[in-house]
């Protein structure tokens, strides 16, 4: 980089209309008026900041001060273009209403504007920050803008057009400068790297942009910071080190452990991000832009642009995992930290909280999605699609038997049990009614369960406050039918244990979801050691002891390493001597 290195915004001010960036109605309506020589006295540029307001301004007067002008198209070359290039111009003043509030300013500029311009056509004052003026300089100024000389021409800009009094703005031609799209700010930044011969990756551009937040001169700003420590190639990978920024992946990360209830990985991930020295405020700034993002997106938004983010990096699982109402719940709850986060104690510790509290979020039923559901259920109430039953006690209490009944051996010779533990069992196939035990009721017709139905039956479980066993339903991976009752299989053991403790809810959650209440069990499967074609007695002693089910006699089945790490809270089978044997009939 050369020493003298001119900041980019000021390198890159556009020296002609063309250039302007952005701003394509107020360009083609001021060059219009100066073609069709519709000059005003006094105009009025409203918008946010950075995104071309003084830079117009300036071209305007350019444009019109031009020797060869007035003309939209300013040469650049006569002494008048070039004074005002270089802000030298006698007959161009920019005064900051900011520090120039008072009323004594304007009777400065009220006599001044007695006299007519030095060497050019017009006399033009450009008023930046207008809305600062106090409002008896305000009524100074409406004297002068009422009846102005031929040759005054006023321009103001504002940041705050609500706070310019209506008696000024009528007087003024208004142009409103919007905020500058995210895909023109990009090329913009690519063609100031290529100025200056730095290669920059997309990402890291990406990234500039959307920190700019619509504003041009903030992007060139960021750009020119983050240039100043790339070297030769600004990469993304440096701007998270130099800036300690979170990133979104990392944010990402963070966000579904929280959501799948893993407290410790939670933690962790904060207690990384802190130790690499990403503040506190950038914590929740980056999680605020991370939830916008998922609310967006949630919303239909495919516009990188507006969502800020690559869509190859959206996390489809967490955008699927929470309902728009529970995205817009944690993006509000993520803004209150925000502006409550000087007065805390510890912002550390208010963001470690809000984020276990996120745990929660996926079982969190808005008051519209209540009321939606029981439009549901009045409606499957009416056309019959929902049928109500009684509640059938008794069967329940004659159900526990025959789970016993089953675990006897000689019941279950299950001669379809092996063909399931690759494939997928076929709910479709009747309940086959080679066992009368007198309590199988005979349903109208077979009543099945499929992967399909776990979502019914987490709204069930949730309707009951079952917030936990809800959330964990979804790890079921495969549900066995077998003479009438289901096996719930899972390999994920905090899931098993979770809906263990509460299979009665789960059970409850069935009835209510189809009416019917079937036997259910639960399984905790190895992935793929194969656990049925151990007898389902030996399955239901795992279920209550834990552990791995290893077949000693034969060839050795033991578990790998890293299932068994997976599966912490089970304990290994060889730690509690749970050796088992499979079944003669296995
Ligand atoms: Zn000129």
């Amino acid at each position: 980089m050369p020493a003298a290195y001119e900041v980019t915004a000021t390198r890159k001010r556009p020296q002609d209309f063309d250039r302007l960036v952005g701003q394509d109605f107020v360009v083609s309506t001021l060059e219009n008026a100066i073609k069709e020589r519709r000059i005003a006295h006094a105009y009025l540029f409203s918008g946010p900041r950075g995104v071309g307001k003084t830079s117009s301004a300036r071209l305007l007067a350019k444009a019109l001060n031009c020797e060869s002008g007035p003309t939209p198209h300013p040469c650049g070359t006569c002494d008048s273009c070039q004074a005002i290039a270089q802000s030298k111009s006698v007959d161009v003043i920019e005064i900051d209403g900011a520090s120039n509030t008072s009323v004594n300013d304007i009777r400065a500029i009220k006599e001044e504007v007695m006299y007519p311009p030095q060497s050019s056509r017009y006399k033009i004052y450009i008023i930046d920050e207008v809305h600062m003026l106090s409002t008896s300089a305000f009524n100074a100024l409406l004297k002068t803008i009422e009846e102005p000389p031929e040759y005054i021409i006023f321009i103001f800009a504002t940041t705050e057009l609500q706070k310019v009094p209506a008696t000024i703005r009528s007087r003024c031609q208004q142009f409103r400068f919007h905020l500058i799209g995210q895909d023109l700010i990009m090329s913009c930044l690519r063609s100031a790297a290529e100025d200056i011969g730095v290669e920059a990756d997309e990402d890291a551009l990406f990234w500039i942009a959307r920190e700019s937040t619509g504003s041009m001169r903030d992007a060139y700003t960021l750009f020119d910071q983050v240039a100043a420590f790339s070297g030769d190639h600004i990469t993304l990978q440096k701007i998270r080190e130099k800036l300690s920024v979170a990133g979104f992946g990392a944010i990402a990360s963070i966000m579904r452990d929280a959501i799948s209830g893993d407290r410790a990985a939670t933690l962790d991930g904060l207690s990384e991000l802190f130790s690499s020295g990403v503040s506190a405020d950038q914590i929740i700034k980056d999680t605020a832009d991370f939830l916008r993002t998922m609310m967006l997106y949630k919303a239909g938004i495919r516009r990188t642009d507006i969502l800020g983010s690559a869509l190859s990096d959206i996390p489809e699982d967490i955008v699927d995992a929470l309902s728009e109402e529970q995205i817009e719940a944690a993006l509000k709850a993520f803004l209150n930290l925000y502006r409550d986060i000087r007065y805390s104690l510890s912002p550390r510790f208010e963001i470690e909280l809000l984020f276990l509290r996120l745990s929660s979020l996926p079982s969190m039923v808005s008051a519209s999605e209540l009321v939606r559901k029981l439009e549901d259920l009045k409606k499957g109430v009416a056309d019959g699609s929902i049928v109500m039953k009684a509640p059938r006690e008794s069967i329940k209490v004659l159900q526990v038997p025959k789970t016993e009944e089953q675990q006897a051996p000689a019941e279950m010779p299950a001669p379809q049990q092996p063909a399931t533990v690759e494939n997928p069992p076929m709910p479709e196939a009747p309940v086959e009614e080679d066992e009368d035990d007198g309590f199988a009721e005979e349903p109208e017709k077979p009543f099945s369960l499929s992967l399909g139905d776990l979502g019914a039956i987490a709204e069930a479980l949730r309707k009951m406050g079952k917030a936990a066993a809800a959330r964990y339903i979804s790890n079921i991976e495969r549900i066995d039918e077998d003479d009438g009752a289901f096996t719930f299989v899972t390999s994920k053991a905090l899931a098993y244990n979770s809906l263990k403790n509460d299979e009665k809810s789960l059970e409850k959650a069935i009835a209510a979801a189809f009416g019917e209440d079937p036997a259910i069990r639960l399984r905790l499967e190895e992935k793929e050691s194969g656990d049925s074609v151990f007898s389902p007695r030996m399955r239901e002693l795992k279920a209550v002891f834990g552990g791995n089910l290893i077949r000693t006699g034969k060839e050795e089945n033991k578990p790998e390493e890293e299932d068994a790490a997976e599966h912490e809270p089970v304990r290994n089978a060889e730690d509690n001597g749970l050796y088992t044997e499979p079944d003669e009939d296995d």
